[in-house]
């Protein structure tokens, strides 16, 4: 994510905090301020925000921990204003493993709030009658910042329990579904389900707090991504990209110029080149190194002065699915397809949507 500030390595797990999380300290003390309050309690406001983010990374680490037991690494932990994101490489697909561990970030702040409750006199506030407690509660101070404490990992638990996948809620109850129907139905049941929690957060988040229509966002856009992640994988699963790979392309010779490769792009649809020589594939010429190209106006330069020649590149055999989302990790659209050595053709992010076009429409 663009904007990022690393704070350290948690478990060699990088944590990062997004800029805008900026906006959370200043409107909380914004709020603060509004209601005429000191330099001390605006610090200790400030300090209570820091500390709950604190709990957030602990209940991330929960997950990417867990995820780690089952051989799942995790990129980094990132923190914005409406919480934490733990980058996992993938999900498990086991659905004992994927309850696991989308239960142990929550499972961390059931602890933190037991620990808070047996080492402070938690008990204190809660035999308060209503009145009191409300008296008690006003302001954040010293004497009931513990309290606050506790009572926001309670709100974490809570929070995460409604089932609006991809929030955690939402992946027990697709983890649950999927031990009795296919995986792939469960998660088009708990998107679904997580698209009208997200609409209810928006509506509800429009009168009480803004912060809940960022997540409704998040909810709704992260729904529909997994939604089609998984239907997609269901659809590749099993099949080798010689299946969905370009047989007819044009290759390049290292030699060439980038005048000549200009006519071959506004001559046909191709935008990227495999570069080969002597039957040996040296390097890819990307839209971007013909575009750089270009722009410094070197139509007379050779191809080999511009192409990529630590390219990224893919075996005949390998699995369409793992491809797919190799794909998607590392955001290169074009890969030379490879056996022995020898060029077999090329494929591409259109390959891929084309492939699963013509495999959802056979339904089969
Ligand atoms: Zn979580």
């Amino acid at each position: 994510m663009k904007g990022t500030l690393n704070i350290g390595r948690v478990s060699g797990i990088k944590v990062q905090v997004h800029w805008t999380f900026v906006f959370l300290i200043a409107w909380v003390v914004f709020l603060e301020v509004s209601r005429g309050r000191e330099m001390p309690a605006i610090a200790l406001s400030i300090l209570f925000v820091l500390v709950i983010f604190g709990c957030v990374v602990l209940h991330e680490l929960g997950h990417a921990l867990t995820a780690r037991r089952f051989g799942i690494s995790t990129r980094k932990i990132t923190l914005l204003p409406i919480g934490g994101v733990a980058s996992l490489e993938r999900m498990p697909e086991k659905p004992q493993q994927e309850l696991l561990v989308a239960v142990a970030g929550p499972a961390v702040n059931v602890v933190i709030a037991i620990l808070l409750y047996i080492v402070f006199p938690i008990h204190r506030f809660l035999d308060l009658e209503p009145e009191a407690l409300q008296e008690m509660l006003s302001a954040i101070s010293p004497q009931n910042f513990v309290f606050y404490l506790f009572a926001a990992n309670v709100m974490l638990v809570v929070f995460n329990a409604i089932p609006a996948f991809p929030m955690d809620g939402g992946r027990i109850l697709r983890a649950l579904l999927s031990m009795t129907i296919d995986r792939v139905q469960a998660t088009r049941i708990a998107a679904a389900l997580g698209q009208l929690m997200a609409v209810m957060f928006f509506f509800f988040g429009l009168f009480y707090n803004p912060l809940l229509i960022l997540i409704a966002i998040f909810v709704y856009f992260g729904a529909q991504g997994e939604n089609v992640m998984v239907q997609h994988l269901a659809l590749l699963r099993g099949h080798k990209v010689n299946e969905a790979m370009m047989t007819n392309i044009t290759v390049l010779n290292p030699g060439q110029s980038i005048g000549e490769v200009a006519d071959i792009v506004l001559s046909g649809t191709e935008t990227h080149f495999v570069v080969s020589e002597n039957g040996e594939v040296r390097g890819v010429l990307y839209q971007s190194d013909f575009i750089d190209a270009m722009k410094g106006k070197n139509t007379q330069a050779a191809v080999k002065d511009f192409m990529t020649t630590d390219f990224e590149k893919v075996g005949l055999n390998e699995d369409l699915a793992e491809f797919y989302r190799k794909v998607r990790a590392k955001n290169i659209n074009f890969f030379p397809v490879l056996e022995d050595d020898q060029l077999k053709g090329a494929i591409d992010f259109n390959n891929i949507n084309e492939y699963m076009l013509i495999r959802s429409s056979l339904d089969y």
